[in-house]
């Protein structure tokens, strides 16, 4: 077959040696892999690379910030797609929701990655973890730990900044509370958290150490990697957000700290399905995981990986065991509460 360089519908050049599209897939195709990513190439481009390097598969992206699961279901059984890559349970749920996605057995995948992020059947793996934690102010605050149950205790009271709740970080956080305690004790907490606010819910996460620094809050709602991004990009300001605060990993009550992933799933009709096996086994090797965690500051999802020093500073992380399965049936329950309390307003 010609090696050909194909622009793809989304304008992003891809390199291949082989048509990606309108090719009735064969299984010993070619020696490549093709990924489709909702998540920046930027962050797992390295990964890939070490891979291609580790085994002579080539690995071909395509990038899209949405509609990626929507494609592969329009392209049919003529999709070049073999994985899909996402940030956020939600997405690789909508993926699995779609049809678009097969079980893919590995007793490398089961013995590396804790069974709450994976799905039982093989249908998605978590790559990475994102812990949702606090940042709270350096100066004003002496809390060592916190839970999420104590957000509502009035003794921060006009002290919490946070975003919309309907930012899926948040309703994610609080599908894990519904999971932990049920709708009206889910319900009553976001009456008492929303009481605590400081400010309508607005910005990123980032905004949250922003106000922090500026005194307009002590305590805000954020996930963990962008704690790296802060104290250590390239950005002054946010250099200087990231120093005013200190990160505490809140636990649920009898539970671990609320984490969301990136993960991936394998396409039902991967036409190089082998070599999709052979690139998520190489994800959860130690390079790979390292490659991962290092780029974006998020944990591993291997419990034995080395941990960047610089994740390492933010805490050490006990994740929830709820399995995030579980926490994403109640997503819906979530949202619908955050409008009932009317917690942006
Ligand atoms: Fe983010």
């Amino acid at each position: 077959m010609l090696v050909t360089v194909r622009r793809l519908a989304t304008g992003l050049l891809c390199a291949t040696g082989t048509t990606m599209a309108g090719v009735a897939p064969s299984p010993a195709q070619s020696n490549e892999v093709n990924v489709y990513t909702y998540r920046e190439a930027g962050l797992i481009k390295p990964a890939l690379d070490a891979f291609t390097k580790a085994t002579g598969i080539k690995v071909n992206t395509l990038f899209a910030a949405d509609g990626l699961a929507e494609r592969m279901r329009s392209e049919g059984a003529n999709s070049p797609a073999d994985l899909l890559i996402a940030v956020d349970i939600g997405r690789l749920q909508q993926a699995i929701d779609l049809g678009v996605t097969q079980a893919a057995a590995s007793d490398v995948l089961q013995k590396a990655i804790p069974a709450q992020f994976r799905d039982p059947q093989g249908q998605w793996y978590a790559l990475t973890l994102r812990s949702r934690i606090a940042y709270v102010a350096k100066d004003r605050v002496a809390d060592e730990a916190l839970t999420y149950e104590g957000l509502a205790d009035p003794k921060w009271k006009g002290k919490i900044c946070i975003r919309s709740g309907q930012h899926a970080y948040n309703t994610s956080l609080i599908a894990g509370f519904i999971a932990h305690h049920g709708e009206a004790k889910t319900e009553e907490w976001l009456k008492g958290f929303k009481a605590n606010l400081a400010r309508k819910p607005s910005g990123g996460d980032r905004e949250g150490a922003r106000d922090i620094l500026a005194g307009a809050c002590d305590l805000a709602i954020g996930n963990s990697y962008y704690v790296g991004l802060m104290r250590f990009g390239k950005n002054e300001d946010q250099k200087k957000w990231g120093d005013a605060i200190r990160t505490i990993n809140p636990t649920f009550a009898g539970g671990g700290t609320h984490v969301n992933i990136s993960g991936v799933v394998m396409a039902k009709h991967a036409p190089n399905r082998a070599n999709a096996v052979k690139l998520l086994e190489f994800m959860v090797s130690d390079t790979a995981q390292h490659i991962f965690s290092d780029l974006n500051y998020e944990y591993p999802v291997v419990a034995e990986a080395p941990v960047p020093d610089a994740v390492k500073s933010f805490g050490a992380l006990r994740p929830d065991t709820v399995s995030l399965n579980d926490v994403a049936k109640h997503r819906k329950a979530a949202s619908t509460l955050v409008d009932k309390v009317g917690f942006d307003n």
